[in-house]
């Protein structure tokens, strides 16, 4: 399945989520179930907008943008993000008000059931859903799963945590729920905006495949051919790297060019969908740009 399927099914089940949860509060009153609700609407306007986004990421590179567009991926998950943090605040203030005017919770094991049942479907989409963005190495379909699993395990926590009121009689356990809920989503929202600031500063490979890119220029170095100035960035799921390569000055245009292509193909091996921009120079020369920096 492809990741916009997948986003087109978490926009459904958001739907569902929504329906069930906020049934779950109407019959019980309880602000625990409230956030929990709450929340799934952060889920369903994120997903729509993700679904947007990588619309566009997948869309071919073109004049006004020659790299491609896989940065889009990056904007969704600091969108998810910064719901994320006006929900939870949102649902602090709510609870805030509940734990200094408590009120008694109604038809509990109701609410409770719906809760669950809108669990079970985010907690079997999550898992599907976490494995698709593996296998297609997407961050936004990755933010999305991430945060449909956090719901589950906060619904399931707001729901056994529902329980205990009726058997104690403690009516600040709803608010204090509530709360603890809310918490947890600032904390998630806080990793994802930080993850995609990161993304959007044009950050180096991973050391794994830099480690890969360093061994097969090691094998390709001799006595006449040599590299430096190795620079790489990438961009959600691209990968880019450029370099120089310097061989004898009276080497033959057509016999560097040979061994260029050759470089560049290893390197293309040895990490997948990587795009190299080899630069071919003489032994012992730097160009203009180089030496002004290195002064
Ligand atoms: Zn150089």
């Amino acid at each position: 399945m492809s990741v916009s399927a997948f986003l087109k099914l978490s926009v459904l089940a958001a739907l569902a989520t929504i329906g069930l949860k906020t049934a779950a509060w109407w019959v019980t009153g309880s602000v625990g179930l409230l956030s929990d609700a709450m929340e799934s609407f952060v889920n369903l306007a994120a997903a729509m907008f993700a679904l947007v986004m990588v619309t566009i990421a997948q869309a071919p590179a073109d004049d006004d943008h020659p790299y491609g567009h896989n940065k889009a991926e990056y904007f969704s998950s600091g969108f998810e993000a910064m719901m994320i943090l006006g929900a939870s605040l949102a649902i602090i203030w709510t609870a805030l008000h509940r734990w200094f005017s408590p009120q008694p919770l109604e038809s509990l094991g109701w609410g409770v059931a719906l809760s669950i049942g809108s669990s079970a479907i985010n907690g079997v989409l999550a898992t599907a859903m976490l494995r698709a963005a593996r296998r297609h190495d997407s961050i936004a379909l990755e933010a999305d799963a991430r945060h449909l699993m956090t719901d589950v395990w906060t619904s399931v926590g707001v729901a056994g945590g529902l329980l205990l009121v009726p058997l104690t009689g403690l009516l600040w356990l709803d608010p204090l729920l509530a709360i603890l809920v809310a918490v947890n989503i600032l904390r998630e929202a806080y990793g994802l905006l930080r993850r995609s600031v990161d993304g959007l500063m044009d950050r180096a490979l991973s050391d794994e495949d830099r480690g890969r890119i360093d061994a097969a220029l090691q094998q390709l170095t001799s006595e006449h051919v040599h590299f430096d100035h190795l620079r790489s960035r990438r961009a959600a799921n691209a990968k880019f790297c450029q370099l120089h390569m310097h061989v004898p000055s009276e080497w033959l245009l057509g016999r560097a060019f040979r061994e260029r292509d050759e470089v560049e193909r290893r390197l293309i091996d040895s990490v997948r969908g990587l795009r190299v921009t080899i630069e071919l120079l003489p032994e012992g020369k730097e160009p203009v740009g180089v030496r002004q920096a290195e002064g």
